[in-house]
């Protein structure tokens, strides 16, 4: 059922904490992690606790949790100090897009320069 714990997903057994995680952030609806791949010197993951396989389909279910994942997007930036030099939210969706782990997720890259159009 949409929004439950998916016994097969990564992301779902971080939030319980059955896999490790270097958190950066905790609120009662998100998580804000560490990319154990970053492509920058700040990667962030920032994934609602619930589970739902892309940040659109969260949109769609639970619009003030998506909310929630984009504000602290936004928070991480702060406290990461990136928000001064400007930093990226990206939403890969669908495996066409790089999208690997399908719980939704917001990364936050930033402390390095950027290109227009992305790769
Ligand atoms: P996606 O490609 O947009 O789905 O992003 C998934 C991200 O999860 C990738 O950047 C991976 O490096 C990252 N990732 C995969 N496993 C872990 C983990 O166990 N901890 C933290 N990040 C992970």
């Amino acid at each position: 059922m949409a929004g439950e714990p998916q016994a097969d997903c990564l992301f779902c057994k971080i939030v319980t904490g059955e896999v490790p995680a270097d958190v950066v952030r905790d609120t009662a609806t998100t998580l804000a992690f560490r990319d154990i791949n970053p492509q920058a010197p700040t990667h962030v993951l920032v994934i609602p606790k619930v589970h739902h396989p892309d940040a659109a389909s969260l949109a769609a279910a639970e619009p003030g949790v998506a909310a929630d994942v984009l504000r602290e997007a936004g928070e991480v930036a702060k406290v990461e100090g990136i928000d001064g030099s400007g930093y990226r939210i990206i939403l890969n969706t669908g495996s066409g897009a790089g999208q690997t782990v399908f719980h939704a997720h917001a990364h936050v890259l930033g402390g390095r320069g950027f290109n227009w159009p992305p790769g």
